[in-house]
Parts: C-alpha cells; sequence; structure tokens
C-alpha cells in the first residue's frame, strides 16, 4: 500500500500525543474507533508509517519523517512490512439484453481469503527487522469468518506485528474481537476548530454544511466537492412550501434525484427531510434547530402550527422509510407516500 507522510489534522495531535509517547505499552491489537468523518484512516496510515520509520524507531522523530529508506519505501507504495485489507473491487458479470458486460463494483465484504493470505506476511519474519503491520479498514466489514481467523492472530501476535483496525461502526464487530484490541476514541473537534480548518481548506459555507454533517470535518469536505450543501440548501427550500399538494412535492423531488451527477440519491433526501423533522421538533420545545440553523424563522412559524403528536409520528415514518431508501421498487411511489407523510405532519393545527 501507498502512504504519502504528511500532517495530522490538528485536532487528533493530543491523541496522537498521547499513544506515539507509550510504543513500549502499546497493544499490538489497536481499534481506532469514532464518528466517520475526523480522520481515522489518515491517522492510521500515519501512525503505521510512524511505526516503520527509521528515524522514529531510533527516537528521534515524534511522527513520521517523510525521507529515511522507509517512509520512501512507503510513499512509493513498496514497502514490504506492510499490509492493507479493504474492499475489493469485484468484478461483476451483468448479462445485458445483448452481450454480458463486465462492472467492477466495490464489494461489500472482507472475507477468509484476504485474511488466510496473511498469514505468511504475519508468522514469517519481517524483512527490514522493524515492524510490521497490518491495517484493516473499514473492520466492521470482515464478515464472520473472515474476523474468526483474524481472531486466531490476533490471540499470539508474533512481537513487532501491530494490527491497527480502524472501524465508525463497532457495534458490528465481533465481541471477542473487541476484547482483543485496544480502543482508541477519536472525538469531535470542536466546532470553531472544525470551521476554520474548513475555512483554511476554501470550503464555502463551512457554518451551514458543518451542523448538516453532524459535526465531522471531513465528511463536510466530501459534501461540499459533491456539491451536496446546495442540494440540502434545496431539499429545506421545498420542505419549506407546505402549501404544496403530495404530487407536486414528490415530482419536485424526482426532477433533484434525477440529476446530471447522481451525487445527490434518496437516502439524502429522506436525511435531509429526517434532520428538518428533528428541528421542527427541537424548535418547538424552545430549542434552536441543529441541523437547519439557517432556517431557524421558517422552522419556527412552521412548528407553532403544527402538531406535536404529528410532527412525532411524521419523523417515525420518514425513519421508517430510510432504512429501506436504498431499494425502492417504485421511486415515485416512494416519494409520493413521504410526501404524504410530511404534509400531514406539518399541517396546521385546527384551532
Ligand atoms: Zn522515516
Amino acid at each position: 500500500m501507498q502512504v504519502s507522510v504528511n500532517k495530522i489534522y490538528e485536532w487528533n495531535i493530543p491523541l496522537w500525543n498521547s499513544l506515539t509517547e507509550r510504543l513500549e505499552s502499546l497493544s499490538h491489537g489497536l481499534l481506532f474507533t469514532g464518528v466517520a468523518g475526523v480522520g481515522k484512516v489518515q491517522f492510521a496510515e500515519q501512525f503505521a508509517a510512524w511505526l516503520l520509520c527509521e528515524s522514529a524507531s531510533k527516537g528521534t522523530a515524534t511522527s513520521a519523517c517523510g525521507h529515511c529508506t522507509s517512509c520512501q519505501l512507503l510513499s512509493s507504495g513498496n514497502h514490504p512490512d506492510i499490509r492493507l485489507l479493504t474492499l475489493d473491487e469485484e468484478t461483476e458479470e451483468e448479462e445485458g439484453a445483448e452481450k454480458s458486460s463486465k462492472t467492477k463494483k466495490p464489494s461489500t465484504q472482507i472475507k477468509i481469503d484476504q485474511v488466510r493470505a496473511l498469514e505468511d506476511f504475519v508468522f514469517v519474519g519481517s524483512h527490514r527487522s522493524g515492524a510490521r503491520i497490518v491495517l484493516i479498514h473499514p473492520a466492521e466489514a470482515m464478515n464472520l469468518a473472515a474476523a474468526n481467523s483474524l481472531l486466531k492472530m490476533l490471540e499470539e501476535p508474533p512481537p513487532n506485528v501491530y494490527f491497527i483496525l480502524v472501524s465508525s461502526n463497532i457495534r458490528r464487530l465481533l465481541p471477542t474481537l473487541l476484547s482483543r484490541c485496544r480502543k482508541v476514541v477519536f472525538g469531535m473537534p470542536k466546532h470553531e476548530e472544525a470551521i476554520a480548518w474548513l475555512k483554511s481548506e476554501g470550503v464555502k459555507n463551512a457554518e451551514k454544511l458543518l451542523p448538516l454533517v453532524g459535526g465531522a470535518p471531513l465528511a463536510a469536505v466530501e459534501w461540499a466537492t459533491a456539491g451536496l450543501d446546495s442540494q440540502y440548501a434545496q431539499a429545506a427550500e421545498s420542505f419549506a412550501d407546505t402549501k404544496t399538494d403530495v404530487v407536486t412535492l414528490a415530482g419536485k423531488w424526482l426532477s433533484t434525484l434525477s440529476g446530471k451527477s447522481g451525487a445527490w440519491r434518496a437516502e439524502h433526501l429522506t436525511d435531509a427531510l429526517q434532520k428538518w423533522l428533528y428541528d421542527l421538533q427541537r424548535v418547538q420545545l424552545g430549542e434552536p434547530p441543529r441541523y437547519f440553523a439557517s432556517a431557524a424563522l421558517t422552522l419556527q412559524s412552521m412548528a407553532k402550527q403544527a402538531s406535536p403528536s404529528r410532527l412525532a409520528r411524521g419523523y417515525a415514518d420518514v425513519s421508517k422509510i430510510r432504512s429501506t431508501v436504498n431499494h425502492p421498487l417504485n421511486a415515485q411511489l416512494m416519494l409520493e407516500d413521504m410526501a404524504g407523510r410530511y404534509l400531514a405532519a406539518v399541517a396546521p393545527q385546527q384551532r
């Protein structure tokens, strides 16, 4: 795998210092966990680079130096002492009407063959008489057989072999695997810190965007790059218009979903609507909106007229729709159903 030495995101520096100061007591199974979009994978790569770095192992560098032989091998993708286990691309044969075509799709699982292929690497000695690293990401993608196979290696790890697992969803990891690893929890950066960083990266509308992604700065960058921020704003406008009817609203949603880029999908729309309904309920309780801060006034006037129990039901309905949204049988029907439930949820109460 290829890793170039670069900086640790500033909000992760305290964690970096606390880990690298204790090399002697470092566990051979490490699990990096926390919400998605705070830099866990980048941290794991830099941590691996540091464990392999020749200057760092002499105690003369607190992060990978970037120019020793080891760092150079890593940045050219030729380091023999590191392996990455991730979602491979799989070739799928699709039977078309005229001819079969082959497409490449990322696999949804890390499989046992991938773990077995590590055995020689883990149990035969190091090429460069230093550390050996296995990086696994996303660790929750290991299927049961793969996880069990890894567990055997983790039970008696050879000296100098480190397993670094990265996961944003540890509830899906085997409990036995969890108990074999030392958990390293990544927190969320402070709001002002994240905003300042996003601005330095040239992300526009950082204040609007960051709350929408739950505060994770890298997720905000991803959204801005894909243009999802303006799509969320557009969705919010459609939610604000409650004088419309079911078919018109669903039609409006459908037209945004069939946009050219394809980045804006039904899951984003339902996510936006769920967050909007969540904000309406918060505003009704006298709290500021969490996600759509820039639409506070609209939310307030809608919340004033709406029934709390119907808002709660609408939120539950949309959550249910969201869990199946990636496989709708009929997108238009699904959107009309959702539009109907939404308009019922926000309808002004009879006085
Ligand atoms: Zn180095």
